[in-house]
């Protein structure tokens, strides 16, 4: 019981990484999806997102996760990671954009798992 109260922690915990550890894991994302060609300065989450998941500031090559994402599959936390990342590389959402996101396999579901949550957010709202 212990240990498995231990591996719930551990999990919950992976779901709500600090700053660093997000900063981290998108390097890590990068690096094994898409070439390591987005190199961002900072990562990290945000409050102030409003009904965005994430948004990067191309710029300064910042990136912003919103804390609504915490507590979320971390297969969908990867995926609003890797968006944000491949938009250092293609600003838009055109076909491009989309080809580099289909290197991460959960693309399509975690796409469809963030409008299931819009869907009920907005229905509660
Ligand atoms: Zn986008």
């Amino acid at each position: 019981m212990a240990k498995m109260l231990a591996r719930l922690e551990d999990k919950e915990r992976r779901r709500r990484p600090s700053d660093e550890e997000l900063a981290e894991r998108a390097r890590d994302l990068a690096q094994k999806y898409l070439g390591g060609r987005p190199r961002p300065t900072s990562v990290s989450w945000s409050s102030q997102q409003e009904r965005r998941w994430g948004s990067c500031t191309l710029v300064d090559g910042s990136i912003r996760i919103s804390t609504r994402v915490q507590g979320m599959p971390e297969w969908v936390l990867d995926y609003v990671l890797l968006h944000e990342l491949a938009h250092l590389v293609h600003a838009g959402h055109g076909p491009d954009f989309w080809k580099l996101l289909e290197a991460y396999p959960r693309t399509d579901r975690a796409r469809g798992f963030l409008e299931g949550v819009s869907f009920v957010q907005d229905d509660a709202g």
